[in-house]
């Protein structure tokens, strides 16, 4: 679905709002202290909308075809906080937070006229992505992997211009590597040619570096040419299958990459906010209209065999005519690189204590 000029409006009051990490203080409060209101729901545990507007200071709840929590920017403790718009609907997996799309783990359901999210989508998604500072797992790091995906026989989706995916991806990861080194970083590649490396080797290499964070870049493909947009991958939580599939047994099995999953989900948020961000205001180059497909729940090895806070970009379709040209050109790959670059500075910042 391609933008049309009636989007306009909407999209200049979006971006002002994409603030997310949220970083909200001034409460010191645990969200497994708290008393709240609960509900089981087909063996899931949830909690009503109502108690998280109480726990996270709210101004309003509105419930209509949208179910909105607003709060207002305010000044807390000598520190501006930001405004605060989530958009929820019932039975939906959509969570639109500052216009930022995420999929939730569990739909938000309504049952005895009361809406209610899962206790996962609120520990392992609301949670991180509004209080950063309080992620447990969350270290401090100088270190960065970059991970090009695929490489050598492993090509990746063949672009509408005959370009290979592993070209892009490769191509990217080192204008990030460049930007990263020059504010001081330590850049470890897990390839910086074009070479075969399996998933086991990525893994254990970013296994090698106990303080750092692991970004993977690729690109995308399929919808018969027709799909576009960018989206983010991070680990499904326990009990949570891969996006697209059933649940099965082995979901409830605790993953390397579980370890720090509160913190990939706000790293997954920095790097999504940024791309959307960096990519569709010319202030940070070009509009180039990129659509948000949001940020998602994924098993892929990468995600679950890596103990640092981890995520995989997708950052861009180059099956789709119109979208392959936009990423062929140096001058969306280097926005996105940016953009990629932006997000470490912001995770490192939010996590901040
Ligand atoms: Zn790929």
């Amino acid at each position: 679905m391609n933008r049309t000029a009636t989007d306009t409006p909407a999209k200049k009051l979006l971006l002002p709002l994409l603030t997310v990490l949220l970083l909200l203080v001034g409460f010191q409060s645990d969200v497994q202290a708290f008393k709240w209101e609960t509900a089981k729901y087909k063996g899931q545990d949830h909690v009503t909308l109502r108690s998280l507007k109480t726990f996270y200071y709210f101004d309003k709840i509105t419930e209509g075809t949208y179910i909105v929590l607003y709060r207002a920017a305010r000044i807390q403790q000598g520190k501006k906080t930001p405004e605060i718009e989530m958009k929820f609907r019932s039975g939906s997996h959509s969570l639109v937070m500052n216009g930022v799309l995420f999929k939730l783990s569990h739909p938000i359901i309504k049952s005895n006229g009361r809406y209610l999210l899962s206790r996962t989508d609120l520990v392992k998604l609301v949670d991180p992505v509004l209080r950063p500072s309080h992620i447990k797992s969350a270290k401090s790091f100088k270190t960065v992997v970059i991970d090009a995906g695929h490489g050598g026989s492993d090509s990746g989706a063949v672009g509408f211009y005959k370009v290979h995916e592993k070209y892009y991806a490769l191509k990217v990861a080192r204008m990030v590597r460049d930007q990263l080194q020059k504010q001081g970083y330590q850049v470890v590649m897990t390839r910086d040619s074009d070479v075969f490396v399996s998933l086991a080797n990525r893994v254990r290499i970013a296994n090698k570096y106990p303080n750092a964070v692991f970004i993977s870049i690729h690109f995308n493909s399929g919808g018969n040419g027709r799909a576009n947009g960018i989206e983010t991958f991070t680990i499904s939580p326990v009990g949570v299958p891969h996006m697209g599939r059933g649940v099965r047994q082995g979901d409830f099995r605790m993953v390397p990459g579980n370890i720090t999953d509160s913190a990939s989900i706000a790293l997954a948020t920095a790097a999504h906010s940024r791309m959307l961000l960096y990519l569709n205001d010319s202030k940070y180059g070009n509009d180039f209209k990129i659509e948000d497909r949001g940020i998602k729940r994924a098993r892929f090895n990468v995600l679950t065999g890596i103990r640092i806070p981890a995520v995989l970009v997708e950052g861009g379709f180059i099956s789709n005519r119109t979208e392959a040209r936009k990423v062929h050109s140096t001058a969306y790959q280097q926005t996105l690189a940016a953009a990629i670059v932006r997000a470490v500075n912001v995770y490192r910042k939010s996590i901040t204590r």
